[in-house]
């Protein structure tokens, strides 16, 4: 708890990841653009800076939690050789592309370079259920783990820093078609005078339960047979009821004619007896 950091950006994320840091005990240096937002963590036990040349200078761990891959660059093209020699460990939301920019960026400077994906929201920061998902320097993975762990289960994905990013945004893409599942199902029965809120306590046992299905599926993605026994097919899983129910019901049914398309295609290519998986060779192969 000795390790020096430096915490860039004090947005509802910063703000919520150097309070961590503070109530560790690190020695804990705070910068934002704007001022005010340092207040409450000094109160804390941190210490504001008023430039980022001077947070960065505080400290061998520097974060940066920002707005885009841009404010990184705005904020840290300015002060890159004072950088140099401490470790960076950016977890503002970026694409794969641009994280690996920022470590080729890095690397140029001779700053180590740590990439994160946090997979919380603020206030589940140090709280059971928050992970933070890491690529690029190893070395800074293993000798900050202690740090890192402050915020959340850290996973590491190996030396090329766009995959946490990667695997981030892969994270979100189920969570986002589940959510818009959700609403697509609410929207289904709302023709018959169910609630939402109604609607919502029914899907979400039902949608957890549902959750159990990933590791068949992925064994039989992994395992390469999608004729593999014990499947339901692509058939049977047919969504035609389905998207005429919603059709009928007057509402739009563009949520699951997604579905229904990757399922059509392998149908089509005479895959219909295999099992639902099969939709992932639709998916890796588009049209
Ligand atoms: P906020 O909008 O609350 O804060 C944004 C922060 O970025 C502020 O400190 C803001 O400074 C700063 N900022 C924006 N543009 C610039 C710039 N050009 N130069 C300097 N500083 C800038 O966002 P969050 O704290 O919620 O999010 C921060 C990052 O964390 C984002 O990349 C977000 O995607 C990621 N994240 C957030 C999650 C969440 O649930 N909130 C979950 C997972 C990731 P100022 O106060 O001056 O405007």
């Amino acid at each position: 708890t000795n390790t020096k950091v430096t915490v860039l950006g004090l947005g509802a994320m910063g703000a919520a990841l150097a309070t961590a840091l503070v109530r560790a005990g690190h020695p804990t240096t705070v910068w934002n653009r704007s001022p005010g937002k340092a207040d409450a963590l000094v109160a804390l036990g941190a210490t504001a800076a008023t430039t980022p040349r001077d947070a960065v200078l505080a400290s061998e761990v520097v974060v940066a939690c920002l707005f885009d891959a841009a404010s990184v660059h705005e904020v840290l093209d300015p002060v890159a050789d004072l950088l140099a020699g401490r470790a960076l460990v950016n977890v503002t939301t970026t694409s794969p592309d641009q994280s690996r920019g920022i470590a080729a960026w890095a690397a140029e400077h001779g700053v180590v370079y740590l990439d994160g994906g946090i997979m919380a929201v603020p206030h589940m920061i140090g709280q059971p259920g928050s992970s933070v998902l890491y690529s690029g320097s190893r070395t800074a993975f293993e000798r900050y783990r202690p740090l890192l762990d402050l915020w959340g289960e850290s996973a590491y994905f190996g030396e090329d820093a766009g995959v946490a990013s990667l695997y981030d945004l892969a994270l979100l893409a189920g969570m986002y078609v589940m959510f818009a599942g959700f609403l697509h199902g609410a929207a289904m029965v709302a023709g018959a005078g169910v609630s939402a809120t109604e609607f919502a306590e029914r899907a979400a046992p039902w949608l957890s339960a549902m959750t159990g299905g990933f590791a068949g599926f992925a064994a039989v993605v992994d395992g390469g047979d999608y004729a593999a026994p014990g499947q339901q097919s692509l058939e049977f899983s047919d969504l035609g009821d389905m998207v005429a129910a919603g059709a009928a019901q007057g509402i739009s049914t563009e949520v699951v004619d997604v579905v229904q398309a990757l399922i059509r295609r392998q149908v089509e290519a005479g895959h219909g007896k295999e099992g639902f998986a099969r939709i992932y060779e639709s998916i890796r192969n588009p049209v």
